[in-house]
C-alpha cells in the first residue's frame, strides 16, 4: 500500500468497516519480538494483511555477534535473511527506515509513506552516544549490521581496541575481542560499575575471568575520541578501534512520533503493550516500556514477548480486545567469555565453564534456525 496521499484515504476506508478490506497491521522494526510472533502465528490470520518494515533486509542475532567476533560463527549463521523469513510467513516486506508517524502512516527517510490500521513498533534501541562517543570514528553498538561491516575489516589488523560500556554486551565483546587477537590491547571502559545490575557472585566471575584475559578494565569516563586513542582526562588509552556499548537510548524515529513517551524516553505502553496515547499503536521489545511493570531492555525480554505480540496479532485481526502480558521477571543469563567458554547466572547462582558455552551455543543455533527454517 504505498502512494504519497491514497494510502491514508485507504485506510480510513478500512476503519468504515468494510468487511471485504483486511486490517493491515505495519511492523516497524524486525526485532525478535516481531520474528517469533510471525513465527508463532504461521501465517497471517484470516482478515489481516502484515507488512514488516525494516531498515535492513537482513536482522543480526545479538546474541551469535560476540562469537563472530571470535570467527566460531560465519556472518552468514548469525542473521536472519528476511525476504525468505516473510515470504514463508505471508507477510509483505518494505525495506526502509521509518522516519516519522503519527496514528495512521509512517513516513520513510527516502519520503515514501506506508498507511496501516495498526501499527506495532518493534525498532529497539539506538546506542547511547552523548559528547565523545558521537565522533564518526565510534562504532555504536546498535545497528548490529554495522558493527560487522565496520568491524568486521580491522578485526585481524587492528593495534588496539577500547570497548566502551561494561554492561553484557560491552563484557562480551571485549572477551571476543581478545579470543580473536590474542595479541591485541584490549581496553574495557566503564564510568560506574561493572554489570551493575548482576549478582555479585556472577560479577566476581567476570571480574577474575577479566583479569585472567589479560582485559585491561579502566574505571573513569571518556573525554574525547582522539585518532587511534581514547582520553580519559589526562589518561590516554591506545585505541586503533572503539566500539561503544553504552546501552539502548531511544532513536530520532521514537523522537519524531506523538505517540506516549515514558520516562526514559521510549514508548509509553500498557499491560498489553498498547501505546497509552494511540489505541492502534502497539510496542514491543526495547522499545517499548511498561513503567508498572518494567522489564530489563535485553533479547531474553524481547524474545518472550513474541508469544504475547503473536496473540495480539490474532486478537487485532479477529476485532477482539489485545490481551495483558505476562512476562516473566527473571531468566537464564549466558555470557561468553571467548574459547568457547560461558559464565552463566540464574536465581543469583553462577556457573562457568564450556558446558555452559554448548548451552549458549545450542540455544543459540536453535533461535536462528527457528527464524530461518519455520
Ligand atoms: C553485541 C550485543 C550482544 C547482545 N547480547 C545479548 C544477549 O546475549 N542476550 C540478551 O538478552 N540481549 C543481548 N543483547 C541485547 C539485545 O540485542 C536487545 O535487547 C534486543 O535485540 C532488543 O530486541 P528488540 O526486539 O527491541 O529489537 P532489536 O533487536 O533492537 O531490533 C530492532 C530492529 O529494528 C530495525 N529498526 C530500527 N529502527 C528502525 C526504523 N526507524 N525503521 C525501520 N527499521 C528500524 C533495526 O535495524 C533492527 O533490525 C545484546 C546486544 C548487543 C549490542
Amino acid at each position: 500500500m504505498w502512494a504519497a496521499d491514497g494510502s491514508v484515504k485507504q485506510c480510513k476506508a478500512m476503519r468504515t468497516g468494510n468487511a471485504r478490506m483486511p486490517t493491515h497491521i505495519v511492523i516497524a522494526g524486525a526485532g525478535p519480538a516481531a520474528l517469533v510472533a510471525l513465527c508463532e502465528l504461521g501465517r497471517t490470520p484470516a482478515n489481516a494483511r502484515i507488512t514488516l518494515l525494516t531498515r535492513s533486509p537482513h536482522t543480526h542475532y545479538s546474541g551469535m555477534v560476540p562469537g563472530w567476533i571470535e570467527g566460531i560463527y560465519p556472518a552468514d549463521a548469525i542473521r536472519v535473511p528476511l525476504a525468505p523469513f516473510c515470504a514463508r510467513h505471508e507477510v509483505d516486506l518494505v525495506v526502509g527506515e521509518a522516519r516519522e508517524a503519527d496514528g495512521e502512516r509512517l513516513v520513510l527517510t527516502d519520503g515514501r509513506s506506508l498507511s496501516f490500521d495498526t501499527l506495532i513498533v518493534n525498532s529497539g534501541g539506538e546506542t547511547r552516544r552523548a559528547g565523545p562517543l558521537a565522533a564518526p570514528s565510534v562504532i555504536p553498538g546498535r545497528p548490529l549490521e554495522g558493527v560487522v561491516e565496520r568491524l568486521g575489516p580491522h578485526l585481524q589488523t587492528a593495534a588496539s581496541f577500547a570497548v566502551i560500556g561494561a554492561g553484557a554486551a560491552g563484557v562480551e565483546v571485549a572477551f571476543a575481542l581478545r579470543a580473536r587477537r590474542p595479541d591485541a590491547a584490549v581496553t574495557l571502559i566503564e564510568r560506574a560499575a561493572i554489570l551493575p545490575d548482576f549478582p555479585a557472585a556472577f560479577r566476581a566471575r567476570i571480574l577474575a575471568r577479566l583479569a585472567a584475559c589479560a582485559i585491561d578494565l579502566r574505571l573513569g569516563t571518556v573525554t574525547e575520541c582522539a585518532p587511534g586513542a581514547v582520553m580519559l582526562g589526562a589518561e590516554r588509552v591506545p585505541a586503533d578501534i572503539v566500539l561503544a556499548f553504552t546501552g539502548p537510548a531511544p532513536g530520532a524515529f521514537v523522537a519524531h512520533t506523538p505517540f506516549a513517551k515514558a520516562a526514559d524516553g521510549f514508548l509509553a505502553v500498557g499491560p498489553d503493550m498498547r501505546s497509552l496515547s494511540h489505541p492502534n499503536v502497539f510496542a514491543a521489545g526495547d522499545v517499548a516500556t511498561n513503567a508498572d511493570d518494567p522489564r530489563p531492555k535485553s533479547g531474553v525480554f524481547s524474545v518472550r514477548s513474541g508469544p504475547h505480540l503473536a496473540a495480539t496479532i490474532e486478537a487485532i485481526a479477529a476485532h477482539r480486545p489485545p490481551p495483558a502480558a505476562r512476562l516473566q521477571r527473571h531468566g537464564l543469563v549466558l555470557l561468553s567469555t571467548g574459547g568457547r567458554r560461558a559464565i552463566g547466572t540464574r536465581n543469583g547462582i553462577a556457573l562457568e565453564g564450556r558446558l555452559v558455552w554448548r548451552l549458549k551455543d545450542r540455544i543459540d543455533r536453535a533461535f536462528v534456525r527457528r527464524l530461518t527454517t519455520d
